[in-house]
């Protein structure tokens, strides 16, 4: 059963020249890209997307580094292309929780700039994939 996610490589990935690396790595998993696009974000797509965070602490902090510049959001898919992707950005946390090999084990120290975000679930993705790439057919 093939499966899509959303991936956003975050300002920080951008401005530190890491898209290629990443993108390659997406590659190399076997993952697909269904579509591509660097793009800065308004507040409101910026809020749509994290609204499961509002209320956080980190959340007005978030928003700004999110909005800070161009970022890149792509489609993958892939049997399990949610996991699958999840497993190679490693833990949010990328010195606690991300292990080396992963893109935040390897490339990250900060918790909020940690490079790249993925769908959480199916259901999130679905939700995601709509917000980004309203085009984007399902
Ligand atoms: P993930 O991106 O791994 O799914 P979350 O959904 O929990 O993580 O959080 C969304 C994003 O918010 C994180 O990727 C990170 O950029 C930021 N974030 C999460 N927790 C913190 C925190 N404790 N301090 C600062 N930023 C955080
Ligand atoms: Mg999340």
């Amino acid at each position: 059963m093939t499966e899509r996610t959303l991936v956003l490589i975050k300002p920080d990935g951008v401005a530190r020249s890491l898209v290629g690396d990443i993108l390659s790595r997406i590659e190399r998993k076997g993952l697909t890209l269904v579509a591509l696009e660097l793009k800065t974000v308004s507040d409101d797509v910026a809020r749509g997307h994290y609204a499961e965070h509002e209320g956080k602490p980190f959340y007005p902090s978030l928003l700004e580094f999110i909005t800070s510049g161009p970022l890149v959001a792509a489609v993958l898919e892939g049997p399990r292309a949610v996991a699958a992707f999840r497993q190679i950005a490693g833990g949010t946390d990328p010195v606690e929780k991300a292990v080396p090999g992963t893109i935040r084990g390897d490339f990250a120290l900060s918790t909020q700039n940690n490079l790249v975000h993925g769908s959480d679930s199916p259901e999130s993705a679905e939700r995601e994939i709509a917000l980004w790439f309203p085009d984007l057919g399902v």
